[in-house]
């Protein structure tokens, strides 16, 4: 069936809202994007570099921290000629990045235009910010990782999704804009924070009567539909695209959205902070990374030092933003580890740099009776084999080391489970208390992201 609406928001209204009504350079940014996809890896570095050298010389003019920074090693932003030279500036950890946001803010344009902050669920909430200018360029990165995945502005979307804006509790009229936003665009917005069965009851109701093209989750709601429409038997349509976000995609839970909405599972990976980091594209090899916005360090710490992380090695992500020159965020160490894959090109004909998977969170790794860490993966592997059994956990691990579990339990849930999940845990945990509660639901806070692992420290 030809989609004329679709056919007409893409080609018409959408190009004039952005670039004629907006005057925004989105577009302009997207179709550069489109064409550096194919470039070399030569090409690309060359790209980052040019990028790089301006945004080092805006942030040691405009920015005490950068000026500060620079002077303090002797150095000159000339001194980085490469992108491998960034490693002669220091890394910036999250507590840095909220202590130094003022210093850090430019005193030139471009000024940040735009401030926000993290939901806070992994500890202190970041404020951070950023210029008109990046906006553009996150948008384009996102349109363009989105696009790998077949979605085109004017789609019929629906987002299973957290509701920021209810918890910023944003004026009334800014409320209305959004929702004519989302009613223009073709977006449906169903809220993720409630995963109860009745709630996941509405939400495929919502599927059946949008008949949506493209589903947007937050990874962990998604898995949750999937598995409830699998469970259910209620999927009585073809096949739907579904896009990943804001938190990892695990191999189990891929499988049931698989099996929910069929085989276009495209996971994606990005953050507050710097919006898309990486995307997969129909080859599903790994992420590829938005290079021409952002530089994406896989690092390893190592005898006092930091190394650049081996193909297959885990390592913690580090992002330099080449586009916000608002509040400059340089070697900003996200929290986050990742795989990082070798620098070969993709099947599907891309040089652009790829992460081979996202691996939760540095805070997300647990610790035997001895102290001993241990991925906080080790759940969601033990539970992606139990899928039948458990329709969701959440374990949380406290400062005397005693670990918290919660189940959800799924269609095929017996008490035969609670010993195995005993059992592994004294074999990969030893020296830990582990204390089980069977639940008939977890709740998901209003951010909508719901954390599997959570350690106290
Ligand atoms: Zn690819």
């Amino acid at each position: 069936m030809t989609d004329v609406y679709g056919h007409l928001f893409q080609k018409v209204l959408y190009p004039s809202w952005e670039s004629g009504l907006r005057r925004r350079p989105t577009l302009t940014h997207l179709a550069e994007l489109e064409r550096t996809q194919w470039a070399s890896l030569d090409e690309l570095n060359r790209i980052q570099e040019v990028e790089l050298g301006k945004l080092l010389r805006h942030a040691y003019e405009s920015t005490p921290y950068y000026r500060r920074c620079f002077d303090e090693m002797s150095a000159h932003p000339h001194d980085i000629r490469a992108v491998e030279d960034l490693a002669k500036l220091p890394l910036m950890t999250r507590d840095e990045a909220t202590d130094t946001l003022d210093e850090r803010t430019s005193l030139k344009p471009p000024l940040p235009d735009i401030r926000k902050m993290t939901s806070g669920t992994t500890g202190r909430p970041l404020t951070f910010a950023y210029d008109r200018g990046s906006e553009y360029w996150r948008q384009a990165a996102k349109l363009r990782g989105y696009g790998w995945a077949g979605y085109h502005p004017g789609d019929r979307t629906l987002h299973f999704w957290g509701s920021v804006a209810s918890v910023q509790a944003q004026r009334a009229r800014a409320r209305v804009k959004q929702e004519l936003d989302h009613l223009l665009r073709r977006e449906t917005y169903v809220n993720c924070a409630n995963l109860s069965e009745a709630a996941l009851e509405q939400a495929v109701s919502k599927i059946r009567r949008v008949r949506p093209s493209i589903i947007v989750c937050y990874a962990q709601a998604g898995a949750a539909l999937a598995r409830y429409i699998v469970e259910s038997k209620k999927r009585d349509w073809d096949d739907i695209v579904v896009i990943s976000a804001a938190e990892r995609l695990f191999p189990a839970d891929r499988a049931v959205m698989t099996e929910a909405f069929g085989p276009g599972v495209f996971e994606t990976y990005g953050s507050r902070e710097v919006m898309l980091i990486a995307a997969e594209c129909p080859s599903h090899e790994g992420l590829h990374v938005s290079m021409e916005n952002l530089v994406v360090e896989v690092l390893v710490r190592e005898d006092g030092g930091v190394r650049v992380a081996k193909p297959g090695e885990l390592g913690e992500v580090v992002v330099t933003d080449l586009h916000n020159y608002g509040a400059p965020f340089i070697r900003y160490v996200n929290g986050d580890l990742a795989i990082a894959l070798p620098d070969e090109r993709c099947s599907c004909g891309r040089s652009l740099k790829r992460l081979a998977a996202i691996e939760g969170r540095v805070n997300d790794t647990l610790r035997d009776g001895a102290g001993r860490p241990v991925p906080g993966m080790f759940f969601a592997v033990l539970f992606s084999t139990l899928a039948d059994k458990v329709r969701r956990f959440q374990v949380v691990q406290r400062k005397d080391r005693s670990i918290e579990l919660k189940l959800v339990p799924g269609s095929a849930f017996d008490d035969s489970l609670l010993a195995t999940v005993r059992t592994n845990c004294e074999k990969f945990l030893p020296g830990v208390d582990l204390r089980t509660e069977v639940v008939p639901d977890i709740p998901v806070p209003p951010s909508g992201k719901h954390r599997v692992i959570m350690v106290e420290s």
